[in-house]
């Protein structure tokens, strides 16, 4: 695992905060449940977003919640839009609850089509899906946009899991529109992604329904201990995200000075790059070989693309350095 550089999966480089693993190793009660309220849990998500408790609930990863609102809004046959590419887990849990996924397509720069939007709802349209930024292109929505589409009344999802790299948030809306829920996870900022830790903010109602539904228990007594000692720790944690967001900066022209590539500029923590004259599934597999791992994506809009996760400066230096020496093998 050491010597493997793991850009694969916009993870965290620099780990948890120190807190966590030191409350994690002497943590006495691993033989009691969580308490299934959540209600310590979601008393401290009210201290980090500014948002009462009664708007809040917690689920093992934003993945959970990703499906169990998927669970409350959509039954056979209705419809949510999903602006691609995308997030596949929108897709892939719309599916499962035997909705159908409605694929409004993104520009070439990625930016979202809000007369598509308009022109693809039906009355079965149950819910709009809106990754900001978006996974896996890293662009942001402008807010003029966000609020066009939560001008059509629908109840509309917004996944901020990339916030804290991207400062850009609808949380303020929350006061103002019933329809709005917005999505966040302590994956990436807060180096959480093992433990299993989002919340969702959501309207006081959607709220409760959402708690009344989910699995009992279904955030485990380490994650809670981890938000509570992260949350203690914002300093530590805001200083290895600021490295990030220097360090994709960074990257991004890095690889913009091979001439093969092709970068999108992004405000999450990893970059998209289109991949031209060379096979970006081999490129995959010869930076694998190199010990580099980095996510290729079997998917149209997404062709011959492949996402960088920012790792830390000298995982930007060996990468480099790998492709350079792969060039030589392909020109
Ligand atoms: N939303 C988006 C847009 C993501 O990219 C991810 C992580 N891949 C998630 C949600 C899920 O994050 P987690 O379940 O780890 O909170």
């Amino acid at each position: 695992m050491e010597d493997i550089i793991k850009l694969d999966a916009n993870e965290n480089p620099y780990g948890c905060s120190p807190k966590v693993s030191r409350a994690l190793s002497s943590y006495p009660y691993l033989n009691i449940y969580p308490d299934n309220g959540q209600n310590r849990l979601r008393k401290l998500l009210e201290g980090y977003s500014g948002v009462g408790a009664e708007h809040i609930v917690a689920g093992s990863g934003s993945n959970q919640l990703i499906d169990l609102v998927l669970r409350l809004f959509v039954s056979k046959g209705d419809e949510v839009i999903n602006c691609v590419p995308t997030f596949g887990l929108y897709r892939f849990s719309t599916e499962l609850c035997g909705g159908t996924p409605v694929e409004v397509p993104r520009d070439d720069n990625f930016a979202i089509d809000i007369g598509a939007i308009k022109a693809a709802l039906t009355k079965k349209t149950k819910i709009i899906f809106l990754a900001n930024p978006n996974a896996p292109t890293g662009n942001l929505t402008p807010l003029r946009d966000i609020l066009e589409i939560l001008d059509t009344g629908l109840p509309v999802l917004v996944d901020e899991a990339y916030y804290e790299f991207s400062r850009q948030t609808v949380v303020p809306l929350l006061s103002q529109y019933d329809n709005l829920m917005v999505l966040r996870t302590f994956s990436k900022w807060a180096g959480l992604a093992g433990l299993r830790v989002g919340y969702g903010l959501f309207p006081p109602k959607i709220a409760e329904y959402l708690l009344r539904i989910k699995i009992p228990y279904n955030v485990n007594v380490a994650a809670l201990v981890a938000v509570e000692e992260s949350l203690k720790d914002i300093d530590y944690l805001a200083g290895a995200v600021k490295a990030i967001i220097d360090e994709r900066e960074r990257l991004f022209e890095e690889l913009k000075k091979i001439e093969w590539l092709k970068p999108f500029p992004s405000q999450a923590n990893f970059i998209l790059c289109l991949v031209q004259k060379v096979d970006a599934k081999e490129l995959r597999q010869k930076l694998q070989a190199k010990g580099i791992l980095v996510r290729y994506f079997e998917e149209p809009r997404l062709r011959n693309c492949l996402r960088i996760s920012v790792g830390k400066p000298e995982h930007t230096d060996a990468l480099i350095k790998a492709l350079r020496n792969i060039e030589k093998e392909f020109f």
